[in-house]
């Protein structure tokens, strides 16, 4: 009989099923979560939690052992290993209380027992069954076990939280992370241990250097490892244990009071009837796809239990990926660079990103820093002098690739590192953020400064670069370096571009009102731009982006400052939008030396290397081929950036756009191709020059994938864009976004303007995205017509400045002409100097 009815059942009530079942209910699906054993899974019961609560205990120990040397006096101290584990315990009855609580709060069905799929979206939960539109395995994983004579002596990581008393010797097969936190807790409380790992290093995905620091530690504590070293057999001598084993060749035996057997854990799906409801296994995991998709319609799967990075906030992030991708809210890739690692030992260890080998295996040119807890000092006033922070960076960039630390509270340490590795931020954007002190994140800091041989706390192995010679990207401190007070216009700092983040509410208010001004800026900036052309201040062309303004920001904001932009002659507001300075725009429009590009480019290259902004190209489509190029290279370097490149409608009747489109999807880069279709402006209409009116449908020839958005709407361009940018960095695959506009003016600045009617031009300006954004501001609440004409006045001012300021710099000089235009060899090359003509 069919129980119930549910929009999603989660199976499984771990760290994964759970924090899906909350952020289901929170999507307003209707939602069920079936455990058979306690809701928090593996990690509240049995892992994460009871482990850390535990290694708590044997940490006060220790630091209360040597009290002495901190004044603080106490004899007689002993472990109480009974109240360690009623505190244990209590702790995790308290977490798995809180997990009931949040389900219940949210509103989320919690059904007790084993479930199982029966197919066609029903599950069986005892005798009862349910159905769901959607399912989402979250079944985890169980202890691995290998066939080993005698391994009915052993324990596992289950039993051995449950001991009655801490073993005078304890063996422990497997140097796993598992294997390697009871080693690090056995031996703070006294226990004689040994670790017996076949490999030629414990803990093999972390940096060698790391581990042995906490090698040694170990051994100062009486703890002893064997790497190489094969387990013959576990057998009972007496009333005590011996492990015996091969280690290169020789024969060992170890006399152990308990054995605890850590080989790792494998996926977990007993009785759950995957295989017969059509759900694919390969080696016991279930097999999802890059959305956590499983092979039957309507069923997903998460954390463990899938395989890969088995860890709780790999679980619950999954696990909020896929319910996101069932409420069709995004369709979200999980992207895994900088998932951190941690390792609870004594010293504590963690990681996230790039190891140094790993990147130079990958052909990056790195840049490594490392400093010694024993020079922080936060650390010396801990007493906790142990280890060092070491960073990975792309030596050309300075991106950061990966973060490594043992020392204290590493575990906690690892956040800022994920969240730089994470957004690709660079050694010099840590280092320009103010840490205080004394604390431990100095360490990291200290870090990032030694990888560019400038670090303050310690000698440096090699001389400080002038600052003239930091990396081509900069910190966005430097990148806002005006010639002169920056404007107050300027694009809101990057920042993850949400539904939420656009909605029109308070407390979004200032970032739309900044958007809003943006947009203003561009708007006047182009406006008067003509003015200046028709006076002859500027030659050559002018090309205009009047009415593109959403586009243009709603398009270039999702960006981060580490991703490129490749380019279109119609540049000076995507210059804008990016972060260049407007005085710099508009001086290179001028053709004067204090341009973005010293006035050789002018109105058709505009260029930034720090921003990444790829300048404009002056013949239609010319750029799209230099597009792929970067997409190569970001691929090449194994970096996590996007390529965008903007162009127009026209630029999609050459040969250059197919054959770009066609490279980048063959070789898989990571390029969002961008076409701002403005229609042919008010010139002539698209279906008159292009053969097919829907211009994303000439991608779809490509397979790539391709969307229409709205771009006279700046916050669809915006979300739809940010959607597009972040699938591409996930899996490196290019896609095509087509913004429908209508640009106010025709081809140039001269363009008659006359094949429309005047019919259409109205209808055209009736939908001009600086004023239809005026009116969701104003009809929200957020802004008042008395304040947009605030704004006009204020942004007319400033490009009133910028002109001022354009019209007043210095023209480069003549002999200095060749200056720039050749790529490094201007001082080899006197030949250059002097009159070009
Ligand atoms: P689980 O947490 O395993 O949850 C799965 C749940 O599904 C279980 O409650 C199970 O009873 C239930 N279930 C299974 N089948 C069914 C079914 N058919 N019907 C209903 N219910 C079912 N990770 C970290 O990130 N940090 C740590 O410090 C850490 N320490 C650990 C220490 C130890 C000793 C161990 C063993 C693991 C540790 N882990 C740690 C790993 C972490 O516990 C797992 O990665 C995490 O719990 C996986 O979450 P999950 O939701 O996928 O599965």
């Amino acid at each position: 009989m069919v129980a119930a009815s549910f929009d999603v059942v989660i199976l499984g009530g771990g760290p994964g099923g759970y924090v899906a079942a909350l952020r289901a209910a929170q999507l307003g699906a209707k939602t069920a979560i079936v455990e058979k054993d306690r809701l928090g899974g593996t990690c509240l019961v049995r892992g994460c939690i009871p482990t850390k609560a535990l290694l708590q205990s044997s940490e006060l120990y220790t630091l209360a052992k040597s009290g002495a040397e901190f004044g603080v006096i106490a004899d007689n101290i002993a472990f109480d290993w009974a109240a360690a584990q009623k505190r244990k315990t209590a702790v995790v009855d308290q977490l798995v209380k809180g997990v009931e609580g949040l389900l219940k709060a949210g509103g989320v069905t919690v059904l007790r027992g084993a479930g199982r799929l029966v197919g066609n979206g029903i599950v069986e939960v005892a005798a009862d069954r349910i159905t769901a539109k959607d399912i989402v395995i979250a079944t985890g994983s169980a202890i691995a076990r290998i066939p080993l004579k005698g391994a009915e002596h052993t324990i596992d990581s289950d039993q051995i939280l449950e001991l009655k008393e801490v073993p005078a010797r304890l063996a422990i097969i497997g140097g796993g992370v598992v294997g390697m936190e009871f080693a690090a807790m056995f031996a703070a409380l006294g226990s004689k241990v040994t670790v017996l790992e076949m490999l030629p290093q414990v803990l093999p995905m972390v940096d060698a250097d790391l581990v042995n620091v906490y090698l040694k530690h170990l051994a100062g504590v009486g703890g002893t490892v064997h790497t190489n070293s094969k387990v013959a057999e576990v057998a009972k001598v007496k009333s005590a244990l011996q492990v015996r084993f091969s280690e290169g060749g020789e024969g060992g035996a170890v006399d152990a009071d308990q054995v605890l057997l850590a080989v790792g854990r494998a996926p977990y799906t007993e009785g759950l009837g995957a295989e017969e409801a059509g759900v694919k296994l390969e080696r016991g995991r279930v097999v999802v796809d890059a959305h956590l998709h499983t092979s039957a319609a309507g069923v997903w799967a998460i954390g463990d239990v899938i395989g890969g990075i088995m860890l709780a906030h790999v679980a619950s992030y999954e696990g909020v990926c896929a319910v996101e991708n069932i409420a069709g809210h995004t369709k979200r890739t999980p992207d895994y660079h900088a998932a951190p690692n941690c390792i609870y030992t004594h010293p504590e260890i963690a990681h996230v990103g790039l190891g140094e080998k790993e990147a130079k295996e990958g052909g990056v040119d790195v840049k490594v820093g490392r400093f010694p807890f024993a020079a922080a000092g936060r650390a010396l006033t801990l007493g906790q002098t142990e280890g060092f922070v070491k960073v990975v960076a792309d030596g050309r960039s300075g991106r950061l690739l990966g973060a490594h630390i043992v020392g204290p509270r590493a575990t906690d340490l690892i956040a800022e590192a994920t969240l730089a590795v994470q957004n690709g931020l660079t050694l010099e954007q840590l280092d320009l953020t103010i840490h205080a002190h004394p604390t431990l994140p100095e360490a990291l800091m200290e870090a990032a400064l030694a990888a560019q041989g400038r670090a303050i706390h310690i000698a440096n192995r090699r001389a400080a670069p002038a600052p003239a010679e930091t990396s081509a990207v900069q910190n966005r401190e430097q990148q806002m370096v005006a010639p002169v007070k920056p404007p107050t216009s300027s694009p809101p700092p990057p920042t993850a571009i949400t539904l939420k983040k656009l909605e029109l509410a308070k407390e979004n208010r200032d970032y739309l009102l900044k958007l809003h001004r943006l947009m203003q800026l561009i708007r006047r900036f182009e406006e008067r731009t003509q003015e200046q052309y028709t006076k002859a201040k500027i030659g050559g062309y002018c090309h205009l982006n009047i009415g593109e303004e959403a586009t243009v920001v709603g398009g270039i904001l999702p960006l981060k400052l580490t991703d490129y932009i490749f380019t279109s002659y119609r540049e000076h507001g995507h210059a804008i939008a990016r972060g260049v300075d407007p005085k710099a725009v508009m001086a290179e429009l001028f053709g004067k030396e204090a341009g973005t590009s010293h006035g050789r480019g002018g109105s058709m290259h505009m260029f930034d290397a720090k921003l990444r902004f790829m300048g404009g190209y002056g013949i239609v489509g010319g750029h799209l081929p230099l597009a792929s190029g970067g997409g190569w290279a970001v691929k090449y370097n194994k970096q996590k950036d996007v390529v965008l490149c903007m162009f127009g409608d026209g630029a999609t009747n050459i040969g250059a756009f197919h054959e770009s489109l066609n490279f980048s999807k063959v070789f898989h880069l990571p390029v969002v191709w961008f076409c701002v279709n403005n229609r042919y402006g008010m010139g002539t209409p698209v279906e008159a020059a292009s053969a097919v009116k829907d211009i994303y449908k000439k991608a779809c020839a490509y397979d790539m994938e391709s969307i229409q958005v709205d771009g006279m709407n700046l916050r669809e361009v915006m979300l739809r864009t940010s959607e597009i940018v972040e699938k591409t960095r996930a899996d490196s695959e290019p896609r095509f976004i087509e913004a429908l506009c209508y640009r106010f003016k025709g081809h140039s600045v001269v363009d008659p303007d006359k094949y429309r009617s005047q019919e259409d031009k109205e209808k055209f300006r009736k939908s001009d995205p600086i004023v239809a954004f005026e009116h969701e501001l104003e009809t929200s609440g957020l802004a008042t017509e008395e304040y947009f004409k605030t704004v006009r006045q204020e942004v007319d001012a400033e490009v009133q400045e910028i002109i001022k300021f354009a019209d007043e710099s210095p023209d480069p000089d003549p002999e200095d002409l060749y200056k720039y235009t050749y790529a490094g060899e201007w001082e080899n090359r006197p030949e250059l100097r002097g009159d070009p003509l």
